[in-house]
Parts: C-alpha cells; structure tokens; sequence
C-alpha cells in the first residue's frame, strides 16, 4: 500500500476512508457516496481541505476550539511533557504534577465551592462518572433510595451507555441506548418550537415547575439529581427563557436534589463567563467539563464537585470508580497551557465585552431574511430558527430539517461551516474570532440562507 500522506489524491483518501472507517453520527451510504470532507490543516479560525480550499469554522470543530487553532503553546506543552512523563496514572494514592496544578487551577476558577476533580477524557466518561458520584455520594449519606436522575427531552450528556441515557435524544434511545433504570426525562425550555402562546417567561416557569412535578411523582426521598446544559448545545443552542433556571435553582433546593450543570460546551468561556452557570445564576453541585478544558487539542473531560459532596465521599472510603487516563498528564498539561492563555489573553472578558455583543448585533442583521424567524446568541453560541412563517413560528412542509441541511450544504460551498439542528442553523466560533471575521461569517451566513431560499422558489 502506498503512504497514506495530505498529497494523496481526495477521491483516494475517501475511498480509503469510507471503506475502514466508521463516522460518528453519520449515514455510511452517503459518506461512501460523496466521500468526507478531508481537513487537512487549521489556523485560527479558518479550516484547510485536502482540496485547498479555505473555510471558516464557525463551530469551533466541535465546540471545543476555544483558543483557535494552530498555537505553538499547546504543542510545546504536551511536547515538554511526553518527554517528562508521558504517563502515569493517577491511582492507588499516585499523583504527578501537571494534575496537581490542573486542579488546583479549576478549584481556583470554577464558581462556588466546586474545588475537586475526578478526571475522565471525555464528556460522555465524564457524565458517566456523575452517575457514579451521585448515586454513591447519598448512598454515604445513608439515603440509598436517593438514585433516580432527572434529565431534559432533547438534552445531550454523550454518547456512553450513561451519557446517551441521561441526554433526551430520541434517535439515540431507538438505537441501543435504552434509557438504563433510574433516568428519567422531562420537556426542554425550547420556547420557539414548543411555547405555543406562551409567552416565553411564562413557558420557562412552566417547564421549570415540570422537574417540581416530577419529583413530588417521584417521591423526593428517590430524586438524586437534576442535570441540564446550561444552554442547550446539540439540541440547536436552546437559549431559555430567563425565567426557567432560577426556578430550577428554587426547586433543587426545596427538595435536596443536587444540580449538575453540564458545562461541556458552556464552560470555559463560551458564554461570555467562565462557565454558563455563572452566566445563567445557578450554583451547580457538580459541573461536568471537557472540550474547551483543552481547547480540543488533546482529549480530557472532569467532574467538578462541591465540598460537600468531595468530603462525603472522603468519609465514605475507597471510591470504585477511574479511567485508565484520569489526569493523564499531558492531557492535564496541555490543558493547563490553555487555561493560562484563556486568562492572560482575557478571552472571556473579551467574550463578554466585546466579541459577544459585536456578534449579537451582527447575527441580529439576519433577522431580516425572508427565512430566518429568530436569529439570537449568547456570547459566542448563536442560533436561527429557519422558517416559512415568522409570526406563527411556522414549520417547513415535508421533511423536518431538508431545508436546515440545504443550507449547511450551502455553507460549506461559501466557505462556513455552519451546523444545522433540524430547521436551526447554529455556530459556536472559536473565542479568538475578530470583528473583521464576524462580518466574513454573518455575510457568508446570508449569502447561503439567500441560495437556500431561491431553492425553496
Ligand atoms: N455533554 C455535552 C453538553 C456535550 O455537548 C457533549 C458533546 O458534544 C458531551 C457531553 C459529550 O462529550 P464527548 O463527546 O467528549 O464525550
């Protein structure tokens, strides 16, 4: 076989590809049919494909590129640290030094008194391990019925046995993911599509008070926890009403239910906070973390737990429960190189006072075309409800989301990658993106909803 290298021609690489390679989330027959997309290098926030050609990336590769690509820092990090020590785990009473700095960095930034961290790799690892806390941390308190979890209708936790059955993701359920015992769901704050005539204030209280009814169904003495994102990430970047997280916040705490906030794509600056609990009023019990943790660049994920629960666990003994790469060391070095940069680069505060409110005032321009019927963001994760009737907040006829993958397809030809959600076009750019960018990626947003539409004719 000949050297596999970014010179082999496309349609060789893809048909290498499509006949040894299995795609998360993606249809194998037409992958096999039109080939993937081979990105070959990145800078900033601008993609190259094994074709040359240049496209920005307003997804951040999978909402995790927070720092942009291409920094030297990062590679040095986990450089110095392959030749260090490349690895060493973190069980039986062993540490190393980069997780030793690493947490007592995220003790330092995370909110509250969230100062302790179980490593994972991944989200998915991460929220599996929450399970694990939870259920352990009232067993040790001697409440062992307390087990059940509450989760969200169209929520996303990852894709394990445990994360696909904490997030609400129908197609996920039907394909070997039943939901394991003890997780059960309840409807998402998603206004635009479910509000009816609601106002959105009203919706929010509505949908908050359904984890209250559910609990009193439940029985509190079996309610273990309640578990959201922040802000709805794969579900289509669901913004909730401002109503609806503090009545959550009043209902965990009526009924002794700890909050985890999954803050996989929240954190680490995408909302203009460090993490979007902060930007949403919450005080999580447990914070799940992973992508911008390490900006993508290497794979780490964690469970951040308040005092109460880390000491709970400390009384109770032995916990049964690690990865192989728990704190992995140069996961934890590259991560650490990344959170210096987010800091001493002010990424967030640029988020918050600069970036963020550039972008909302330019995404907010789309709000015009004749397809777009809302057009709203947070910080750096914006959203667009495409739509054949803005005030009754219509759906397209036939194929829910045909007319959201004609205009990522579109995207793509202009140069954008712009996810789309069902009908919902979404981005999450990285937290480097400047104003010039800004205007690049809303003019090629318009120009692919504009193609779209004249399909539509
Ligand atoms: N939680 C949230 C909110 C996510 O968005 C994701 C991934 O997109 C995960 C968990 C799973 O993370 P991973 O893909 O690293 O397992």
């Amino acid at each position: 076989m000949p050297a596999i290298t970014n010179h082999m021609p496309t349609k060789e690489l893809q048909a290498l590809d499509a006949a040894h390679h299995i795609h998360p989330f993606t249809d194998a027959n037409e992958l096999a049919e039109s080939g993937a997309r081979i990105i070959t290098r990145a800078e900033g926030v601008t993609l190259t494909d094994s074709e040359g050609n240049q496209i920005m990336d307003a997804m951040s590769g999978l909402w995790c590129v927070n720092i942009g690509y291409g920094r030297q820092e990062l590679v040095d990090a986990a450089a110095r640290q392959m030749q260090e020590l490349p690895f060493y785990n973190t069980f039986f009473m062993t540490s190393h030094v980069p997780v030793i700095a690493l947490s007592a960095k995220l003790a330092e930034l995370a909110p509250g008194t969230l100062n302790h961290v179980f490593y994972s790799s991944s989200g998915s690892e991460a929220n599996d391990t929450n399970i694990r806390i939870v259920r352990h941390y009232w067993a040790s308190k001697g409440k062992p019925e307390k087990t059940v979890m509450i989760a969200r209708k169209n929520g996303y936790h990852g894709s394990t046995l445990g994360g696909g059955s904490l997030g609400g993701m129908a197609p996920m359920h039907s394909q070997g993911v039943p939901v394991i015992p003890g997780i059960v769901h309840i409807d998402q704050p998603h206004w635009w599509n479910e509000g009816g005539d609601m106002t959105p204030e009203e919706f929010g209280l509505e949908r908050a008070r359904q984890l209250e009814a559910k609990i009193l169904e439940l029985g509190e003495d079996n309610v273990a926890a309640f578990i959201g994102e922040p802000i709805q990430g794969a579900g289509g970047v669901v913004i909730p009403p401002s109503t609806y997280w503090p009545e959550i916040q009043r209902i965990c705490d009526k009924y002794e239910i700890l909050l985890i906030a999954d803050e996989v794509i929240c954190g680490f600056g995408r909302t203009g906070s460090w993490f979007g609990s902060q930007t949403m009023g919450i005080r999580p019990d447990i914070m799940t973390i992973a992508k911008g943790l390490t900006s993508g660049y290497i794979p780490m994920g964690g469970s951040l737990v308040s005092d109460e629960i880390a000491n709970t666990l400390a009384a109770a003994g032995d916990f049964n429960h690690g990865y192989t790469y728990s704190g992995h060391p140069v996961a934890a070095a590259v991560a650490l190189e990344n959170l210096r940069i987010l800091q001493e680069e002010k990424l967030v505060e640029r988020v918050h006072d600069d970036v963020g409110p550039y972008l909302a005032k330019q995404w907010a321009t789309l709000l015009d075309h004749p397809l777009v019927g809302e057009a709203n963001s947070v910080g750096l994760m914006g959203t667009l409800a495409l739509t054949p009737g803005k005030a009754k907040r219509a759906k397209f006829a036939g194929k829910e989301g045909a007319v959201g993958l004609r205009c990522r397809t579109r995207c793509f030809a202009n140069g954008l990658v712009m996810r789309h959600v069902g009908d919902r076009m979404i981005i999450a750019p990285p937290l480097v993106i400047t104003h010039a960018e800004i205007d690049t990626l809303v003019e090629r947003a318009r120009k692919s909803l504009d193609e779209t539409y004249e399909g539509l004719l």
